[in-house]
């Protein structure tokens, strides 16, 4: 270390500002990363890694092999050919021989190139005549003697303005080679030794100042896999929590039970919906509360499998409650359940923010009273002043915000309830293991048979004409259809990036109204409204103005919105032009084709789920996708995948892969700090070795109190303690 004498020891603790190349200025700008002293520094990680291309001297290179040469400039040339480009050429020379490097249309490379200048250069070079080219290579000036820069593989770290990666770099390989030796081991030695893993000093080392591209992969193998170790050591602790502090009534299926269940269903079972039926059966059987996630893409029938839930819980003369997200879908689930139980002893209420007063304090007091057995209404019932004294299961459908930290608890009489959620918006399973480890998951891939086809054209304005012909055809083969409409307010544009992440935008705990409506239905603000309003005088005016036409938003009172559905559902409206308020579960089967306009405004997920509103019924439905503009290429290549699979799991990888991990809907709703290096699609085999692991040493030693784990035990408490409430393991 050359620092000066009288400076004191760095440690941890050492304020940024302290730290070599830094001072109070850039001290500020490391503060907006995060960065506040020298410990954070070092978990700070680069993003990603640029891996310089092999040096070599010139007489070396190979056609199309990727190099770096080291070499001085002898000759620069710029010129501006006639039809107004650039093009610049440099000779750059070393002892073995010259290349040149081709910059075209990119007068601003040069500008800092002189001849003389000793420079580093990296990318593919090609033959042109007898000499190697490069076009557009990497070229970082050197100083007269300055040694070349890191290793092979140089950290790319995230930057804030007025920060440089080079400053970043000299800054963060100083801590790295001051500090890595400082940080605690926390995997003890027979983890390590078994699983290949390097020590916390070589890593911290590696990561941040990588001696070459094995080291660096060994460092980021060891410190992935201390994040999901440590991660999944606290899932494991929660889910054993559960199974031993909480109680809940056994409510087993029977044969008779099942026999008399099966008889309600209309149809058979697909095997999916049969094995999570079984899942859900054993798990009620037990005296400690079910926690299941029935994850299925739209229209895979996940409503039967809650209905079998309920049952099983009236079977056994416990209450039920369902939970939808908006007051249209609990209506519907109402009526489909009171059809269903339709001259049996079940009886199902609602509770519904278009409900009088008086309708629902009676509904209040018959629930207290014990005599509803299945009472449906919003997410609002949650939050709610709800009595239900014999309280055995809790179904809580298309709720997205289904993170352990926050999931909502109902008791009733010292007991706690079964636990059931339904998500349309599937989870690649990696990533359902990682951010809701202590829910189990039943997914139902299988679509029931005859369902409909749906076609998705991914339109542009060229079309709109011929695209409402379409339409209007439909409607005359006796069709109906939806158009759904933009969002165009600020509030409207962060409820659909918030709903493409699988937060239905909203708080329920801060915004529980009297009418229980969540953000999904809010529609946005009133320019939403607005542009909902024009589209819909512009097709009643224009191209649809011979059919009956609907308009359905979330300003409307809940029992207008019901009216409005109703009549579109006995096929009274023909179009039903909408905000996202469809978005969930509505079953209209004679709806064969959509519009959705605005598209680039929703999230893949959420358009997958509005498509589902018309693959209901036996005929093929019609997607027709239209943006506002012309949208960036990113935004296309998204809309591209939709229009090309129709699996919503695979919609799920793609738009995680497009939008990165810390924007995976619910991870954010998680509650869960984010992670820092792994990434759960990625490093799917190190997670599932993780989660084993941790499993299989939480079995042995439920606290993790054995001799060695100390260190270990205490930073999951630190990281996870508090979110998962392992504060009596603790
Ligand atoms: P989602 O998973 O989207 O909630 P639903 O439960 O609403 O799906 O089911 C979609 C439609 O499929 C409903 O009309 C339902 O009656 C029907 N359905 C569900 N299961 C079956 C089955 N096994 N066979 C035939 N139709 C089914
Ligand atoms: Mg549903």
């Amino acid at each position: 270390m050359d620092r000066t004498t009288d400076a004191p020891a760095v440690t941890l603790a050492t304020p940024a500002q302290y730290l070599r190349g830094v001072g109070p200025q850039r001290a500020e700008l490391l503060a907006r990363l995060g960065i506040r002293n020298a410990g954070d520094a070092l978990f700070a990680f680069p993003r990603d890694y640029q891996h310089r291309a092999e040096l070599k001297p010139i007489a070396e290179l190979a056609e199309e092999q990727p190099a770096s040469i080291v070499g001085t400039i002898a000759e620069v040339d710029q010129r501006v050919t006639y039809s107004g480009k650039s093009i610049a050429g440099v000779l750059v020379e070393d002892d073995t021989g010259a290349v040149r490097l081709m910059f075209f249309n990119q007068p601003f490379r040069t500008e800092n190139l002189h001849r003389g200048d000793r420079v580093l250069v990296s990318g593919t070079p090609r033959l042109n005549g007898l000499r190697f080219e490069f076009v557009h290579p990497r070229v970082v000036p050197l100083d007269e003697k300055e040694t070349l820069p890191g290793g092979d593989v140089l950290p790319v770290y995230p930057l804030t303005e007025g920060l440089k990666q080079p400053a970043m770099r000299r800054i963060m390989a100083s801590v790295a080679e001051t500090l890595s030796g400082s940080v605690p081991e926390v995997l003890p030695e027979e983890i390590r030794d078994s699983l290949g893993l390097v020590g916390i000093a070589e890593a911290l080392l590696n990561i941040h100042r990588p001696e070459n591209a094995e080291k660096l992969e060994a460092a980021r193998r060891r410190l992935i896999f201390q994040e999901l170790l440590v991660l999944q050591l606290a899932l494991a602790m929660r889910r054993r929590r559960l199974t031993t502090d909480l109680h809940s009534p056994a409510l087993p299926p029977s044969p008779e039970i099942n026999a008399r269940i099966a008889r309600r269903f209309p149809f058979q079972l697909t095997g999916d919906q049969q094995r999570a039926i079984e899942e859900v059966g054993r798990d009620m059987s037990r005296q400690f509360p079910m926690n299941r996630l029935i994850q299925g893409d739209v229209g895979s029938g996940k409503t039967v499998v809650a209905q079998y839930a309920m049952l099983l819980a009236a079977a056994h003369k416990h209450q039920a409650v369902l939970m939808a997200p908006t007051d249209v879908l609990a209506r519907q689930h109402q009526r489909t359940f009171a059809a269903a139980l339709a001259k049996s002893r079940v009886r199902v209420g609602l509770f519904s923010g278009s409900l009088s007063a008086a309708e629902r304090r009676e509904t209040l007091r018959a629930a207290a009273a014990g005599e509803i057995d299945l009472l449906v209404g919003t997410h609002a019932l949650l939050y709610g002043e709800i009595a239900l004294p014999r309280l055995g299961l809790v179904v809580i459908d298309e709720q997205h915000k289904f993170g352990v930290a926050q999931r909502a608890r109902l008791r009733s009489g010292g007991l706690d309830p079964h636990y059931l959620v339904l998500s349309a918006t599937p989870i690649p399973r990696t990533v359902a293991m990682t951010m809701f480890g202590d829910l189990e998951l039943s997914t139902l891939r299988e679509k029931p048979p005859g369902r409909g086809v749906v076609k998705t054209y991914l339109a542009h304005d060229g079309w709109r004409d011929r695209w409402w012909q379409f339409v209007a055809e439909r409607l005359d083969e006796g069709r109906q259809a939806f158009v759904v409409t933009p969002l165009v307010s600020a509030g409207g544009k962060r409820s659909a990036e918030a709903a493409a992440d699988g937060d239905d935008g909203d708080d329920p705990l801060e915004d529980s109204g009297p009418e229980g409506e969540l953000g999904l239905e809010s529609g946005g603000g009133s320019e939403d409204l607005a542009a909902a309003e024009s589209i819909y005088r512009e097709l009643a005016s224009g191209p649809l103005a011979k059919y009956r036409i609907g308009l359905l938003h979330g300003r409307m009172s809940p029992a207008d919105k019901a009216e409005t559905m109703k009549r579109f559902a006995e096929g009274r409206l023909q179009v039903l032009v909408a905000t996202t308020v469809i978005e969930v579960g509505i079953d209209v089967p004679n709806a064969t084709v959509m519009t959705i306009l605005g598209a680039e405004r929703f999230g893949l997920a959420q358009l997958h789920q509005l498509r589902g509103r018309v693959s209901r019924g036996r005929h093929t439905g019609h997607v027709g996708i239209f943006t506002g503009g012309p949208g960036s290429p990113e935004e296309n290549e998204r809309l591209q995948v939709l229009a090309e699979t129709d699996d919503g799991f695979e919609l799920a990888e793609a738009d995680f892969r497009l939008r990165g991990p810390g924007d995976l809907m619910g991870v954010r709703q998680s509650g869960l700090p984010p992670l820092r290096i792994a990434d759960p699609l990625r490093d799917a085999d190190e997670l599932v070795a993780a989660r084993e692991l941790a499993q299989r040493l939480i079995d042995e030693d439920p606290q993790l109190e054995a001799a060695g784990f100390e260190k270990l035990r205490s930073q999951v408490i630190r990281r996870y303690g508090q979110v998962l409430q392992l504060g009596d393991v603790a």
